[in-house]
């Protein structure tokens, strides 16, 4: 057996050998196989033919996706470095097929970090592919953080996506039903949002949108029959989550809400030169009004999150044992 053929990691310690499909060979310890698969553990169970003592053991896997697979269950002390969401993909099916549930812990680990990167490549990690990762395998804390990440593109640019996907190579392995849960979601927050830009709601939950005191003074006259202000608050309104309605059509972040030459915008310009019913100042204080929507839109990407019916993991947790 040439040491030519080794896998440079895996050469010198362990007692038996593993040989991938494309001709690797790696030498590693039984012991370790044992405690972090149970695939591995029944196999070494069962007593094996002396004639196939020293035998490499022949594997299904490529070289590359066994080196990863192994790094992640011997005790290095460094997590490997894992720059592509797809060999996630796989070798999280490998670990899936040996049933070695520690490794696919380190690996969601791992991809929770790659994710939380500022910096990380959109054509590495994906979000669409990274949720649908996470989904595969219901690693809830990766869902939560790929949904998020997902807000950055609107909700037919993510339908496209899905349905473009190359079903034949498993990329995008991507089930309706978590699909529909992430759409859900970004429709969730766009009601929030569409809710939050209404005068009369952030004058509700306490923030000073007005240049008068009038809409302040005549609050509580919302329900009386004096409704000449509360008729004009709501065509403002309408005219409002119109155009937030439309501007959320191109992506769920409201990044662009959070920008001034959104509400610069000519259609916007009527809302900011209405003027007050009572004291002939405009009603809106444009300034004020944007600081609350701000908070509003904050809040929202706060609030409103992707959530998982934690149930879900039961069944897999229930007949592990
Ligand atoms: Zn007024």
């Amino acid at each position: 057996m040439s040491e030519a053929d080794f896998h440079p990691r895996y050469r010198s310690d362990g007692d038996i050998v593993l040989l991938s499909l494309d001709g690797v060979k790696f030498r590693v310890h039984s012991a370790i196989l044992v405690i972090s698969s149970d695939f591995f553990r029944q196999m070494f169970e069962l007593p094996q033919p002396s004639s196939t003592a020293g035998t490499p053991v022949q594997m299904d896997e490529e070289s590359t996706l066994l080196a990863i697979l192994l790094d992640l269950v011997y005790p290095r002390g460094s997590l490997p470095i894992i720059n592509d969401i797809d060999v996630v993909r796989r070798v999280a099916n490998v670990a899936e097929k040996f049933e070695m549930s520690r490794a696919l812990n380190t690996l969601s680990a791992i991809v929770r970090i790659e994710q939380t990167n500022k910096e990380i490549n959109e054509d590495t990690y994906p979000p669409l592919d990274t949720y649908a990762v996470a989904c595969q395998h219901r690693w809830m804390e990766v869902m939560e953080d790929a949904s998020r990440r997902t807000l950055a593109y609107s909700v037919k640019e993510l339908v496209d996506i899905f349905l473009r996907r190359p079903v034949e190579e498993k990329k995008l392995d991507l089930k309706a039903e978590d699909m529909l849960r992430l759409i859900d979601m970004h429709e969730r927050r766009k009601k929030q949002i569409i809710d939050g830009v209404s005068p009369y709601l952030l004058q509700k939950h306490g923030h000073t949108i007005s240049t008068c005191s009038c809409i302040e003074d005549d609050f509580l006259a919302y329900n009386t029959d004096d409704h000449a202000l509360s008729d004009q608050l709501d065509m403002l309104t309408t005219v409002l989550q119109g155009e937030v309605g439309l501007e959320l059509m191109d992506s769920t972040d409201a990044m662009n809400l959070k920008d001034n030459s959104f509400w610069d915008s000519e259609s916007l310009k009527r809302v900011w030169k209405h003027k007050c019913v009572k004291c002939g100042r405009p009603l809106i204080n444009k300034d004020k009004y944007i600081g609350a929507v701000r908070q509003t839109i904050d809040e929202a990407i706060d609030t409103v999150i992707f959530s998982v019916d934690r149930s879900d993991t039961g069944d897999r947790s229930d007949t592990d044992e």
